[in-house]
Parts: C-alpha cells; structure tokens; sequence
C-alpha cells in the first residue's frame, strides 16, 4: 500500500536530532493529545503520569497509526506494557483517525549525542523528575509489598497429581520458613497452573502465625520500585526495607531477563537475605536453567535451593477444582455440565474458573438452573477459541476423500479441475482454520507459491457466492474438521 501520510505536522521534515524550529505550525493532533493526557493523568494520578508518560512525545500518523516517541527502550518497554491499551482507548476515542498507536524509542534531544546505548537507569541524568519520584517511593515505603489476596489460601487450593510437590514444599516454607534445602523455592509453571496463588498462600499463612515479616511482590513492581529510588536516590532506603524481610517472594522472574541492572540488584538482596538465614521464594514459567537471559550467576543461585515444577492440569485434577468452585459458590452446575468444560478448557485453570464464573453469574442472571444447553450457549464464543486445532494434514485428508481424489494430489503439478478445485477448497479451509501464513500454506501444497495460495482462496469464496451446492459442501467439510 502506498504511504498515505496525510498528517504529520508534528515529525515535520526536520531531521531527529535538529532543533525543533521556532513555532510549529498547529498540528490538528495537538488539541487531541492534550484531551488523552490530561485524562490520561486524571486516571493514573500525577505522579505516576510525571514518572512514566510525560516524557512521550507525537509523532507521525500514517495509514491510521499513531507514532508515539519515548526517550527510551525501557521508558518504552513499561509504557507499552502499563498504558498502551490505555492510550490506545482513549485516543481512539479523541480522534477517530486513530485506530492504531505505535511505540517508538526516540532519544530525547539534549541526551542524542554521545548517549550509547545505556541501560535504563542512565535516564535520571535527563530527568528533572526527581522529587515527584521520591513522593512515590515515600508512599511506597509503607507498602513495599504488594497486598495478598484473601482468596488465594492453601485450603482454597485444589492439589492434584500436576501439582502436588509445588503444594507441599510452599506447605513446608509456610509452616518452617528458611529450613535447609527448601531455600530459595522455586516455583515455576505455565501461565495460569497455580503459581500466584501458592506464594499468596504462603504469605497469607505466615501472616496469620504473626510472626515474621512477609514482602511479596512481582518482579515487575520490584524493577519499578529499584528504579524509582534510584531517581529519587534512595536507593540504600530501599535496599535496607528489603533486606529487613524474614521472607521475601518475588513473582514472575522471567520478567527481569534482560533487565540487567534489576537483576543484579535482585541478586545482591537476594544473598544478603540467604546469608542472613532468611527465605526467598520465587516464582518463574520456567526452570531456572531454562531461563535463559538470566545472569549465570543469579540462575545457578535459583537453583540452588528447591524447585518445584507445577504441571499442566489433568482431566481430574479439572473436574475437582471445577468441583470445588462451583460448591463454593453454591450455585448448582450438574456434573455433566463440569465435565464438559473439564474436556473443552484445557488451557489453564484462571480459563476454567473465568469459564465456570461466567456460567453462575448467567444462572443468577436470567433465574435458571445451569444446564449443558446452556453452557454451550453461553460459552460460545469462549469454546470456539479452545476448539481442538485443525492440521494441514488432516485438511487435505479430508477434502481428498470428499471428492475422491488422492492424498498425493494435493501437492501434486496436475491441474486438471477434478483435482485442482478439490486442492484449491484445501488451501482455503487450511487459511480459514489454521494460523498458518499464505507461504507456508503453499509450501504444504507440494511448494506452491503464495500467490496461488492467496488465488485459490479467492476463487474458492468466489465459487461459494456463484454456487450454492458447492457452499454447502465446503461448509459442511469445515464443520467436519471443527469437530
Ligand atoms: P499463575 O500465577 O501460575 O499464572 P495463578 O496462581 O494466578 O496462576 O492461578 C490462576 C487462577 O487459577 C487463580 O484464580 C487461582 O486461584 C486458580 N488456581 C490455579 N490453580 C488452582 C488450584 N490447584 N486450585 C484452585 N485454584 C487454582
Ligand atoms: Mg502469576
């Protein structure tokens, strides 16, 4: 597509690094970027809007992407993963042009030259923001930890199979932290398997013995928090806090790879606490030697303790959680009903409890009992996503049979029509039920190229608006193949 450029006032033909001139002639996005950061720091407060989005600057729209520059990798890293959604909303909403933003990294002006490439906390030389800062870290300062949630208590947690070792050694650290060999824990697993809820569960038991402090945080909010005091130079305060924990739990430690300042920090406190005869508990979606990214030093540490592995969820292990839920929530869902979402959610279980969850609240909803008629309605959406996955293969298997051909005819040169139509409806339902690209469709079908890909595709949705004998027989192969 050529480039329709059609407003871009704001990253004027100027080179990056020039002065910007004098007056800047009114771009029609200024008084639309006023309204979003104005909301925008409504929403998050002024601190953390002078901390974090301040500094982002306009740049070019182009095909309806908005360009938003940020100072730096990491200033842009947080920003997308905090406020893009944010942004994006709400600057939707002030310009409909907008449908899309983009976060670049653009040095600020004053640092271009002789900057290298600098890891992020060099980014306190070019701030002023030092004293809004420090008031974050001041408030941080009573709740270094995050807050634990209620909810996620070890009664409250289904054990299973998949599960049971990580359950018992976070038993075992709640009830003698610090005892030998259980030192660090790490608890790694998917997303969704239990994790969370563990080291709340940990937390929460400690905390009702009353005897010892417990910080737990993300690792996330541990990057947040060391960089807000290095800013706001407080960075011994915040070592001392940390290091004054009886346990500390940090989770999801795959978020600190590549985040090499953070780490070493991490990795200083860490054994400063294990020196001190504290406990450390950490969590990560992988081993620690599958965590690549991570300094050696700092892996082989992780590693050096106990490791618990959670596994994907079994079919059992499903129907009890399922089970336990649904009778804690006192509304009745028939077994049936259990093992069919036991069977079509096998994801993770924070899918199965939003599942399970959705079902009660339309059974109180609408007044009526949960039944599987129901489920499937009200779920559809959610179960289509979780639809078994269609290979390439069995596509070309089962469009052959339908029209008896054979299987080697899907890649092979014939281009007689019996052979070539049949080929062409493959090509078509490997795009429509596969994630497959158009390329490697075509390497499928004996080394075709893209085009004829994208061609038979064409010609196939073509041929379903001409003939409506032909639709029913495409539709019906895709239902097939849906299962
Ligand atoms: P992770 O941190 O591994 O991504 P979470 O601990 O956040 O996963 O778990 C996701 C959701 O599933 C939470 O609501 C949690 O309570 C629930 N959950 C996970 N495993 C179990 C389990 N074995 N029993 C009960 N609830 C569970
Ligand atoms: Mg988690």
């Amino acid at each position: 597509m050529e480039n329709a450029r059609y407003l871009d006032a704001a990253a004027a033909p100027a080179p990056a690094d020039a002065a910007p001139p004098a007056s800047i002639p009114a771009s029609p996005l200024d008084a639309p970027w006023h309204n979003v950061r104005e909301k925008l720091k409504g929403e998050v407060g002024e601190v953390e809007y002078r901390t974090w989005l301040r500094q982002i600057t306009l740049g070019p729209l182009e095909d309806g992407e908005l360009v938003l520059y940020l100072p730096s990798r990491f200033l842009r890293d947080w920003v997308r993963s905090q406020y893009e959604e944010r942004l994006r909303t709400l600057w939707r909403a002030e310009f409909e042009e907008v449908r899309e933003i983009e976060l670049q990294v653009k040095r600020a002006q004053a640092a271009a030259s002789g900057s290298v490439a600098v890891p992020f906390v060099e980014e306190e030389s070019e701030s002023p923001e030092s004293a809004p800062v420090s008031a974050a870290v001041a408030e941080g300062r009573n709740d270094l930890a995050a807050p634990l949630d209620p909810r996620y208590t070890f009664e409250s947690f289904v054990v299973g199979k998949p599960n049971e070792f990580a359950y018992a050694c976070a038993r075992r650290v709640a009830e003698k932290p610090s005892s030998p060999g259980f030192n660090p824990l790490f608890l790694y697993g998917g997303v969704g398997l239990g994790k969370t809820h563990l080291m709340h569960a940990i937390g929460l038991e400690l905390a009702r013995k009353g005897s010892v402090s417990v910080a737990y945080m993300s690792a996330e909010k541990f990057m947040y928090r060391f960089i807000a005091a290095i800013r706001s130079q407080s960075t011994m305060e915040f070592k001392e806090q940390l290091r004054s924990v009886d346990v500390l739990m940090i989770d999801d430690l795959q978020f600190l790879i590549g985040k090499d300042n953070t780490q070493e920090e991490f990795f200083h406190t860490f054994n400063a606490l294990v020196e001190a005869g504290r406990q450390i508990v950490v969590s990560a979606d992988k081993s620690p030697s599958d965590l690549s990214g991570l300094e050696d030093r700092l892996r082989t540490r992780l590693g050096c303790g106990m490791v618990a592995d959670i596994h994907a969820t079994t079919f059992e292990l499903r129907i009890s959680i399922l089970e336990a839920k649904a009778r804690a929530s006192g509304v009745h869902v028939p077994p049936k009903v259990l093992e069919y979402l036991a069977h079509k959610i096998t994801t993770n279980v924070r899918e199965l409890e939003g599942a399970l969850n959705r079902l009660i609240a339309h059974a109180d909803l609408v007044g009526r009992p949960v039944t599987l008629d129901t489920t499937q309605d009200v779920l559809k959406d959610m179960l289509k996503a979780h639809d078994r996955r269609v290979t390439i293969d069995e596509i070309q298997r089962k469009v052959a049979e339908h029209w008896n051909i054979r299987l080697t005819d899907m890649s092979s040169a014939r281009r007689a029509r019996a052979v070539a139509r049949p080929r062409q409806v493959a090509m078509f339902l490997a795009k429509q039920l596969t994630s497959r690209s158009l390329p490697e469709i075509g390497r499928k079908f004996g080394n075709r190229d893209h085009t004829t890909v994208m061609h038979a595709v064409n010609r196939v949705s073509e041929l379903m608006d001409q003939d409506t004998a032909f639709a029913e027989d495409v539709e019906l192969l895709r239902r097939m193949l849906e299962g």
